[in-house]
């Protein structure tokens, strides 16, 4: 039996280069503009969504929790 070697390289999540990780604050993207490109392209989806999904179980409609 061989060792399985998994190379699970990490790629730049936004254009898919391999990040160096050698101080590189961006990591694991490859550089600061990779990040902020991923980070706004996460809050504008966040604003696109009008609520986070709420489980039915927690709303209490009456206000008869007591
Ligand atoms: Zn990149």
């Amino acid at each position: 039996m061989g060792r399985a070697v998994i190379t699970k390289t990490t790629t730049c999540p936004t254009c898919r280069a391999v990040p160096t990780k050698d101080g590189n604050k961006a990591y694991p993207f490859c550089c600061e503009r990779c990040q902020l490109i991923d980070l706004g392209r996460w809050l504008d989806e966040r604003y696109r969504i009008p609520g986070e999904p709420v489980d039915p179980s927690e709303i209490d409609p009456e206000g008869t929790n007591d």
